[in-house]
């Protein structure tokens, strides 16, 4: 690649940088994320035991509730034939100590005296009015589907081979991962998706662990890996909503992307030429 490719790919990545700074800063974003700030405030954190067991009967659960308030606050019907995960809750009350108290009265004591059953469901199980826009973080389609082997090379060649994951071995609901030494992609997205799962993760892998890793926000390294997967997704036609969802869901601003590019542009820019280089 010459001087004159060199200089036109920056100037188009930095024009698809403020494309997509403005998308995040844009008002209809923020209208989303305020709703999905509602959305997220309608559930309450599960017990260090009740999250285990969710994830034992259930891994890769994201949004868990009991299917009459999926119906009444959340307008979704448990789908058909789903089972439900089981939980426990406490049951408090008030027991007499065997004591008495100076008035004669005997003395109680508010406490936990057993647990109950309870009966939940995950978002996935269930159907009805539309999720936020905003929690979508998948990129959908498969026009990129031929250009994967071709990019699993270029990570191998790099280092830091693709190893696909079902679901229920991926933590936290997580679609990729990186470890310095592995490309992880979860198995079961469409093809566009696991095109960007994979230079994001690359990107991690090829540049947060060297000797700068402890002085990156865990913020700036997702931006910076979020955005060499949308610039190279941008080269090959992809223009989705998911990096405008990602970056909003980590509250990335305009500014923040602008700032990301210098780390990110050689980045996107070695995956671009090892795709373009295969005949
Ligand atoms: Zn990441």
């Amino acid at each position: 690649m010459n001087e004159t490719h060199k200089n036109e790919n920056l100037g188009r990545f930095e024009h698809w940088t403020d494309g997509l700074a403005a998308r995040i800063d844009s008002e209809e974003t923020k209208a989303e994320l305020a709703k999905w700030a509602a959305f997220q405030a309608k559930f309450h954190t599960y017990s260090a035991m009740n999250t285990w067991l969710i994830m034992l009967q259930r891994p890769g659960s994201t949004y868990v509730r009991g299917m009459r308030q999926w119906n009444k606050d959340f307008e979704r019907m448990v789908k058909k034939g789903e089972k439900a995960i089981r939980i426990l809750a406490p049951l408090i009350g008030e027991r007499k100590t065997g004591q008495m108290l100076p008035n004669g009265q005997p003395e109680t004591r508010k406490g936990c005296y057993g647990f109950r059953d309870v009966f939940v469901f995950d978002v996935s199980q269930t159907d009805g009015k539309p999720l936020p826009e905003v929690l979508k973080i998948d990129e959908t389609g498969d026009t990129l589907k031929a250009l994967i082997p071709t990019l699993e090379a270029y990570c191998v060649a790099q280092g830091f081979p693709v190893v696909y994951r079902k679901p229920e071995n991926m933590p936290g609901g997580a679609h990729g991962l990186a470890n310095g030494k592995e490309t992880v992609c979860m198995e079961g997205l469409e093809a566009n998706g696991t095109f960007k799962v994979i230079v994001h993760e690359l990107a991690h892998n090829l540049s947060h662990f060297g000797a700068n890793r402890a002085e990156l926000t865990r913020e700036r390294k997702e931006f910076e890996a979020e955005l060499a997967a949308y610039l190279v997704g941008q080269y090959f036609g992809m223009n989705g909503n998911s990096s405008v969802n990602y970056l909003a869901n980590w509250k990335a601003t305009g500014t923040d992307l602008r700032k990301a590019l210098g780390g990110v542009a050689k980045v996107a820019k070695g995956v671009i030429e090892a795709m373009l280089a295969k005949p």
